[in-house]
């Protein structure tokens, strides 16, 4: 396929790489000058659609994915498709859908999980809202750039899983997190807590595959200094993204709420910038009650 590509970041350059050696013709445009080894580059978005059979955008936020796709719509040629793969608000999601469809142009949003080692290692999971013509289209890419890809329905419908999906990753990063402090000042051990934990009832994911304890559990940023792995900073993303809809679906999130009071205050006023999300367990160890 032609592929345009837009934004060649920590996440679409390795996603970039993946197609160009599976033999996909890719264009790549970036706004920062980034370019990708036997990708062509373009000197405006438009051009990296022009022509293309499948524009696929990886850009940080809602607004930079409207003014793109202003660019990249009116270029591409009738039948093809705009795959976001951006984490961003479903309300951008389904406007900019919308205005595809107006183009007579194919539209999904298919944000990932699986951070940036499934991106170079073409293991991501895709979340994709928009038609089944357009995700039959795109299936090949997913094959490439993913391990799996799940088609949740309609327009947006992508970035709901998304953002539902990690909205209880935050809240249950933090429970894991201050019920390991607790422990801790009750004289409970570390490894008494994981074994039991993540054999009971309170087992997740947060405390099973990425236990916020150093030395417990399998391996986990916990045991490499808390560097990211996922930065705070992106789940406070995506926990602000989640009552963005919540506000805007009138849904009452009480956690979702208080998970992103705490990371707020985590990133913006403490030490959680550039540290893993579950760096909250150090935090807690600093605090008392009051
Ligand atoms: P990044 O900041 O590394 O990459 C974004 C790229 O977009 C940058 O290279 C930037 O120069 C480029 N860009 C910005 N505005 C542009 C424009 N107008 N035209 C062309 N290029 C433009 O971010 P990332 O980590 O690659 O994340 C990209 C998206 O993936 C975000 O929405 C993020 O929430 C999501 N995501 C990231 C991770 C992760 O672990 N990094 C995991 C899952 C999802």
């Amino acid at each position: 396929m032609k592929i345009g590509f837009i934004g060649l970041g920590n996440m679409g350059g390795p996603m970039a790489a993946n197609l160009v050696k599976a033999g996909h013709t890719v264009t790549g445009y970036d706004v920062a000058g980034v370019t990708i080894d036997g990708a062509s580059s373009a000197s405006t978005a438009a051009e990296a659609a022009t022509g293309a059979d499948v524009v696929i955008t990886m850009l940080p936020n809602g607004g930079i994915l409207r003014s793109v796709a202003d660019d990249v719509i009116p270029a591409m040629k009738p039948g093809a498709v705009l795959l976001d793969c951006s984490t961003v608000d479903v309300e951008s999601a389904r406007d900019v859908a919308a205005q595809a469809a107006k183009a007579g142009v194919g539209a999904l949003d298919a944000p990932v999980s699986g951070g940036v080692g499934g991106a170079s290692g073409g293991t991501l999971t895709f979340m994709v809202g928009g038609s089944q013509a357009a995700f039959e289209t795109a299936k090949p890419l997913f094959d490439i750039m993913g391990q799996k890809a799940v088609h949740c329905g309609e327009a947006g419908n992508g970035q709901a899983a998304k953002i539902c999906n990690n909205m209880i990753l935050g809240v249950t990063m933090i429970a894991t997190c201050e019920a390991f402090a607790l422990a801790d000042k009750l004289g409970l051990s570390r490894e008494a807590m994981f074994d039991v934990v993540s054999t009971s009832s309170g087992y997740s994911w947060s405390m099973n595959a990425y236990c916020p304890a150093p030395g417990v559990g399998p391996k986990s940023p916990a045991d490499n200094g808390y560097l990211p792995g996922f930065a705070a900073e992106l789940m406070l993303k995506d926990l602000r993204l989640s009552q963005q809809a919540a506000e805007a679906a009138d849904a009452d999130t009480p956690m979702g709420e208080a998970a992103t009071a705490l990371y707020s205050q985590f990133v913006e006023n403490e030490d959680g910038l550039g540290r893993d999300f579950s760096a909250m367990l150090p935090r807690f160890e600093t605090k008392s009650r009051g």
